[in-house]
This record gives C-alpha cells, structure tokens and sequence, in this order.
C-alpha cells in the first residue's frame, strides 16, 4: 500500500474541510501518555494536550476499557429514557465536588450556556429580577467558547467580528479588578459573576493573589452568583483539582468540560445546589447527547484517574519546575514565563521576523508540540502525567530551540 507523507493529510483538509484552524504542520496518528507520533513516524511530547482535555494522557487505558466496555452495551438512550450509569454519574460528581445537583452536557461552550440559563432563571425565579432585564458580568479578555451568545460576550475581535447582532445582558470589567467588579455589582439586577479563575485562552493571565477568593465575597454581599468556568483550570490543571480550591472558593455554579472525561469524548456539566437547578423544570434546558451512559462511565474513570495518580500534586510539582527552568533560559526572546501548576506560557517577542510561530516550529523539530496563541504567547500544558525525567527532557529540547534562535 503507498504511504503518504504529512502533505497529503494537510492537502486534503485544506481542499474539503473548513479553514477555521491554522494547525501547525504535524500530522497525529497515535498517543500515548504525554506522547503523540506523526504518519511519518516522528514521536513528539504533547505540550498543548488538546488544551487541557487529555491531562490524563493519550489513550489512557482504564479510561479506554470504561469507554469499550460501555460502547458495548449502551451508548445512548437519550433523556426520553433512564439510564442505569446517569444516577450513579451524578452521585459521583456531587460527592467529589460538593454540591446538590449536576446537569450533564457535551463540551465546554454548551456547559457554559446551561450557566448562562441557570444564573439568568435563578435571577428571575429566586432573586427577583424583573422579567428580562437580568445582567451577568463577564471579564475582558474571557474565553467561554464559541456560540453567539458566548461570543457576545467577548473583547476578542477574531471570536465576535462580524457575528452580531449580539446577546444583550453582559456588562464587561477588566479581568483581575475588584473595583470594577464592586462597582458592577451595585446594578441590582446583577444576576451572577462568570469568571475563568486564570484566564487561559486569553494567555494565562494569572489574577492576583486573593482575587477569586474576594471577588466570592462580594457577589454573596450583592446576592448575585459567582460562577466559575473551570473548563481549562479545573481538573488539576493548575496543582489543584479546582484553580478555585487555591483560594478556599467554593463557586455558587461550577462549570467543568475538557479533562472530565480524559480527551476520551465530549463530555462537559454543571454544578450547582438545589436553590440554583431546580429552577430548571422538565423540558426547559437539554441536549442529546448530555448524561448518555458512555459520557458517565468515562468520566467516572476519568476522575479515578486524577485522583489515584495524584495528578494535581504532581502538576503542582512539575510547574515550579517547569517555571524556574524557563526563567533561566537566557533568551532576548523570552519576554515572560508565567502559570501555575502545569497552566504555563511564555511570552515571546518577536525578533529579526523570528515570532512564536517559528518557536513552535522550532520546537516541533526538536519533538515538542506547542503551539501560539494570540501571536505572541506560548502555552505550555502538557499532560499531567508528565514525570520529572520526561520534564526534563523536554525542557533541554525547549531550551536548545532558544538556543538554536541565537538571541
Ligand atoms: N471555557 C473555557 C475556559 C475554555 O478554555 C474553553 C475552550 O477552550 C471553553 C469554555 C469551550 O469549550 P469547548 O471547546 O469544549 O466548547
């Protein structure tokens, strides 16, 4: 059978798929763990880990066998029907986290909408918010995903241009600005506060220390809800199972996608006391797929997973590393290195044409995979599986990329 090169993959995507990605040229067949090889056979570290869906690793096997095992008997009956797995899958989620109820569905943007429809029906049903006129205030620089309503809410001109008219009902503040937000909150009508504990897309733009924890306190004394969108941070991205645990948060609506089910399939929830869901009657709010037998088992496993290898002190672990050795790459390129736990970037500028695309070029020649976001900003996050030695590894091959630059 002739074997086919790179090109032809990207060739062929380009020719019938749409151009709404501009991937790095590297063509993944296989994954294992924090490792990924291309058609050509080349093997890589995973420094981007499907931003953050696979902190479990490529493939990982308890994960694999849960997915096997109940695509075998029941993948989906919808919610017209019971299944035997949702029941057990709720309990699970409410006695990790903390909380009354869970409303189950597929990825991250759909999970943030249901908070959107929570926090908007909590307003007029327990707050008292005249009908239609609820407010949620959201941060400069969010990303929540991709819908007109999210991308309403954004200051990314790439996420809103030309998607209007808009949803109303957002007031934006400056991320990381307790005052704005006091501010914001004097609006009776506030309904709730949507808040990435650090902003990832935007860069990892980590908020000052006490902020999450203040910003809480504030919207209880407003009597609005502090929902925190967890999709990216949560998980023991950040050297915690929750970026909010960091500070003692516990959010009113906790919304949570990528990681929960390893990168198996799209799975994504939300979390929330009584006071909040039941709000929501039979037939207001769904989806298909959301709370399908599969959906639960893998997330079941894939929480296991977090918890028996202890991902989130090992992230912990892993990022001091990772941050003191790239704070001691002597570059002219390297404007800032900044994250917590294994949520890290790299501000990068740009010189002699040289920008953070060709560092991830570079770096893809030397087996990492990493790739820019906002031009100038490189994130690293691989999967939380990462050992030191591997670590290692891929800081010297991260380092020789800066050194074969020359600045
Ligand atoms: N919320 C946050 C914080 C995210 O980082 C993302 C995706 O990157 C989303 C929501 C959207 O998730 P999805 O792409 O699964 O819709």
């Amino acid at each position: 059978m002739e074997t086919k090169n790179a090109q032809y993959f990207m060739d062929r995507e380009a020719r019938y798929g749409a151009h709404n990605y501009h991937p790095l040229p590297a063509v993944l067949e296989r994954g294992e763990g924090i490792y990924v090889w291309d058609v050509e056979g080349k093997k890589y570290i995973d420094f981007l880990a499907a931003y953050s869906a696979v902190n479990q690793g490529h493939c990982h096997p308890k994960i694999v066998t849960a997915l096997n095992e109940q695509a075998s008997k029941l993948a989906l009956t919808s919610r017209a029907f019971y299944n035997n797995v949702l029941g057990e899958w709720e309990e699970y989620m409410n006695k990790l986290f903390g909380y009354d109820k869970m409303l189950p569905m597929n990825s991250g943007a759909e999970a943030d909408e249901t908070a959107l429809k929570l926090t908007r029906k909590w307003a007029y049903k327990v707050k008292g918010v005249p009908r239609n006129e609820a407010k949620i205030i959201v941060c400069n620089g969010n990303f929540h995903g991709r819908t007109i309503t999210i991308v309403s809410m954004s200051s990314d001109p790439d996420a809103y241009n030309d998607y209007g008219p808009y949803t109303p009902g957002f007031v934006n503040i400056p991320y990381n600005d307790l005052e704005a937000l006091e501010h914001a909150l004097q609006d009776p009508n506030v309904a709730g506060f949507l808040v990435e504990p650090i902003q990832a897309e935007a860069g990892v733009y980590v908020p000052e220390d006490g902020f999450l924890k203040k910003a809480a306190e504030l919207c209880k004394k407003h009597h609005v809800l502090f929902v925190a969108d967890e999709v990216q941070t949560g998980l023991a991205r950040t050297g915690r199972m929750l970026a909010c645990d960091h500070e003692g948060v516990r959010p009113d609506i906790l919304i949570l996608g990528k990681a929960i089910s390893g990168g198996m399939f799209p799975v994504s929830c939300v979390l929330a006391d009584d006071e909040i869901m039941l709000t929501i009657k039979p037939g207001e709010h769904g989806s298909t797929y959301g709370g399908n037998p599969i959906a639960g088992k893998v997330a079941m496993a894939a929480l296991d997973v977090i918890q028996e290898e202890k991902l989130a002190e090992n992230s912990e672990k892993m990022g001091k590393i990772f941050r003191r050795e790239m704070r001691a790459v002597k570059s002219d390129m390297i404007e800032d290195v900044r994250g917590k736990g294994l949520l890290n970037a790299i501000a990068i500028k740009p010189m002699q044409g040289r920008s953070a695309w060709d560092v991830c070029l570079g770096m893809k020649e030397n087996g990492i995979l990493a790739k820019p976001t906002h031009e100038h900003i490189i994130r690293f996050t691989p999967p939380l599986v990462i050992n030191e030695e591997q670590l290692m590894d891929a800081i010297s091959r991260i380092k020789k990329t800066f050194n074969d630059f020359g600045f």
